[in-house]
């Protein structure tokens, strides 16, 4: 289905930017695209600089791993990404907020293709369909393959079904897994949750709406607010000027919460540059986020970018708890 419907054909040149190894994760991917019929080139051996001189020597049509490594991909080769005829990028292995997902596609000048799965399932069973990763105003699904896996999102207080766009707890059913049962599995992955028929394809799937996805356990508290990663991603990454940031998350002298943003711009700025960034950033977290950040905007290449799953978030708070 994943395949299909992102638009990859037989024999398709595809590059896996994921390790061959032990894990579910890479192998996973590399055995689907196998029996997919594609032409997979298991590059990630390589180093960066040398996947990309095997990307100009066999123009790959697909790139196939974690959502992060692309950006990572985009970052080192820099305009050169979007020439080297990427037409599929099929991300996932992570949650990732739309504003990353575009400027992805925008980078590579290709279209993203998204999945989900869970290491426990040891396999990924929710794609999305032919509309992809959508658009802000009408975000993308991620439809769930019914035949094989029950989909519920609960509300984790009363454990009842949240209705079509409500966010809950995704609760997963194998209806094939006979070695290890997974019977109603809690996740701890939080999504927002669309009906069948939901989606403009039309498909009777349900399934989670694209860039709602977020642990649970990732949830801040910070100042007493509840925030949620996925937000603060969204902002940033849908600044143009914005490359990578990181947020450290820190006690005062009087036991409060501070809360410091960390941006490494995509070129170098001017002072008066870097402090225009630095207000705006600043009070469209104050707006949009509700509470107030330190914001510091550093030097292009200041911060390490991730190459696996992205690591943005530091909390070095004491903490109290009960
Ligand atoms: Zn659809």
């Amino acid at each position: 289905f994943y395949f299909a419907w992102a638009g990859m054909r037989r024999a398709d040149r595809t590059f896996l930017t994921m390790h061959v190894a032990l894990l579910a994760g890479g192998r996973g991917e590399y055995h689907a695209a196998l029996d997919y019929g594609l032409s997979v080139f298991p590059v990630a051996f390589y180093d960066t600089e040398q996947r990309l001189a095997l990307a100009r020597r066999f123009r790959p049509r697909a790139l196939y791993g974690t959502t992060s490594y692309f950006g990572h991909l985009a970052a080192v080769a820099g305009d050169e990404v979007g020439t080297l005829g990427v037409e599929i990028l099929l991300t996932g292995a992570e949650a990732a907020s739309i504003a990353w997902f575009e400027k992805l596609q925008r980078q590579f000048k290709a279209r993203a293709a998204d999945r989900y799965g869970l290491t426990q399932m040891a396999v990924d069973h929710m794609f999305t369909c032919e509309h992809g990763i959508g658009t802000r105003e009408r975000p993308g699904i991620l439809h769930n393959v019914d035949p094989y896996v029950l989909l519920e999102v609960i509300d984790p207080e009363t454990g009842r079904h949240v209705k079509d766009g409500e966010a809950g707890e995704i609760v997963v059913t194998s209806l094939y897994r006979t070695d290890v049962p997974m019977i109603r599995c809690r996740t701890r992955d939080r999504a927002v949750y669309r009906a069948a028929g939901a989606c403009p394809c039309g498909r009777s799937w349900p399934g989670i709406e694209i860039g709602s996805v977020g642990r649970i356990d990732d949830m801040k508290k910070i100042k007493g607010i509840n925030v949620w990663p996925q937000a603060v991603d969204e902002l940033l990454f849908g600044d143009p000027e914005v490359e990578e940031y990181q947020v450290r998350l820190t006690t005062d002298e009087r036991a409060g919460d501070l809360a410091t943003l960390r941006v490494m711009p995509a070129a170098s700025l001017n002072a008066a540059k870097r402090a225009a960034l630095q207000e705006t950033l600043a009070k469209a977290l104050r707006q949009k986020i509700g509470i107030g950040f330190a914001v510091e905007v550093l030097a292009p290449g200041a911060l390490d970018r991730s190459t696996y799953k992205a690591r943005r978030w530091i909390d070095e708070r004491v903490q109290l708890r009960s």
